[in-house]
């Protein structure tokens, strides 16, 4: 069986990347995604190996060390990273996968990965993003304004990736991003031979 395609997606902190691949998981089949491990403590509502798996500062520390990351990196001062094995595990079930992912990562994975799409969402403007930030309630001011920091540095890197989105509307943005995972899909270096076979026989 062919391996599932990596879709990994970044955006500044507020841009809409949770909302937009929500969506994408709720209506796309076959499609994955990797819970990543951190060691940031979870936010009110967030379960764990659901959102992410929350994980000690010593117990990432020993995945590190072991080669257990696809990608690591410190993101607003917590570690994060995407398990290999689940990669694996997610792939080998038939799944493209989702990885929502900061720069850092991205940058790491595009070493390793070359088969996989990076696709980059960009607010329509900081005030918005600000704006955002602060409508969702999620963090203090001090972390808005590090997050809004930052943002400028990681929105420098969306010409590394594929693909860029700007999410204005929400459905807008949507249907473009689900419309780039239904073309990649389609590309001929993506289709399983197998298939290709079994349709040339009878
Ligand atoms: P991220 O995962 O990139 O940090 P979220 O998906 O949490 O961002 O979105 C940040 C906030 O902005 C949320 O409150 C979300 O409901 C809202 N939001 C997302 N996309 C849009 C949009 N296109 N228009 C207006 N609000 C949006
Ligand atoms: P949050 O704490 O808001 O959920 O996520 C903060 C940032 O960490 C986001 O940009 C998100 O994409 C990124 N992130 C989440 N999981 C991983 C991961 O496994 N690896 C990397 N490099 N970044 C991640």
């Amino acid at each position: 069986m062919k391996e599932g395609t990596l879709f990994v997606i970044s955006a500044p902190s507020g841009a809409g990347k949770s909302t937009l691949c929500r969506e994408l998981l709720r209506k796309v089949s076959r499609l994955k995604l990797s819970v990543s491990y951190t060691t940031r403590p979870p936010r009110k509502g967030e379960v764990n190996d659901v959102h992410y798996t929350f994980a000690g500062e010593k117990k990432f520390m020993n995945m590190i060390h072991k080669g257990e990351f696809a990608e690591w990196a410190k993101v607003h001062g917590n570690f994060y990273g995407t398990s290999l094995r689940r990669l694996k595990k997610i792939s080998k079930e038939g799944y493209d996968i989702l990885l929502d992912i900061d720069v850092q990562g991205a940058g790491q994975l595009r070493k390793t990965c070359r088969s996989a799409v990076y696709i980059f969402i960009l607010p329509p403007s900081l005030k918005i993003l600000k704006q955002r930030l602060a409508d969702r309630k999620t963090e203090d001011e001090e972390t808005i304004s590090m997050r809004l920091e930052r943002a400028k540095d990681e929105i420098a890197g969306h010409k590394d990736y594929d693909y860029v989105i700007i999410n204005d509307k929400l459905e807008r943005a949507y249907r473009e991003l689900e419309s780039i995972i239904i073309a990649e899909r389609a590309r001929t270096k993506r289709l399983d031979p197998e298939r290709i076979k079994g349709l040339m026989q009878k």
